[in-house]
């Protein structure tokens, strides 16, 4: 390995805790997943690839990455989707064969507003052995469980027109 994949790999392991992460990304024009790095991935089938995380928020993070740039699941085939359902079975059994962690969190973060990156759908595959590791920020409740509950219920018409829809929209193969 010559000097300088040796600082940019030394680089991507530090950075979440060096605070140099948020100034990468905003340095980052183009979609990195559509872009990805082939030397990272470690599994692929139908067009779905299971690869290290380069900003890893542990050892063992990867994710699950259609090739395809879509933004959301419900632009999956239902062979993308089969596979990515595939690839969290495999990655939580290689989390626990590789770093003997049995836990596992899966994130999605749908929206722009909810990513620091680019709208390219992923999965990450976070091996969980302690729960600091995503600490929640819990809000104060307006409601209780019952007035939530209460407050979808109230929506039941467009709920079902929502699901109509979806297998309008994305069923029909
Ligand atoms: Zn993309």
């Amino acid at each position: 390995m010559d000097e300088a994949t040796r600082q940019k790999q030394e680089l991507y392991r530090t950075a979440r805790t060096s605070g140099k992460y948020d100034g990468i990304w905003q340095s980052v024009g183009k979609c990195v997943f559509c872009d990805l790095n082939d030397n990272y991935v470690f599994y692929e089938e139908n067009g779905v690839v299971l690869t290290i995380a380069l900003f890893a928020y542990i050892d063992g993070h990867c994710m699950i990455i259609p090739r395809r740039h879509v933004r959301s699941v419900k632009e999956l085939t239902p062979v993308e989707w089969e596979t990515m359902r595939k690839m969290m079975y495999i990655a939580k059994k290689m989390i626990r064969e590789i770093y003997g962690i049995k836990g596992m969190q899966i994130i999605q973060k749908d929206g722009a507003e909810a990513q620091s990156t680019v709208e390219h759908l992923h999965f990450h595959c976070i091996p969980f052995d302690a729960p600091d590791l995503a600490q929640w920020n819990y809000r104060p409740l307006a409601n209780t469980p019952l007035q939530n509950t209460d407050l979808y219920r109230q929506k039941q018409a467009e709920i079902t027109k929502l699901a109509q829809r979806f297998a309008r929209k994305y069923q029909d193969d």
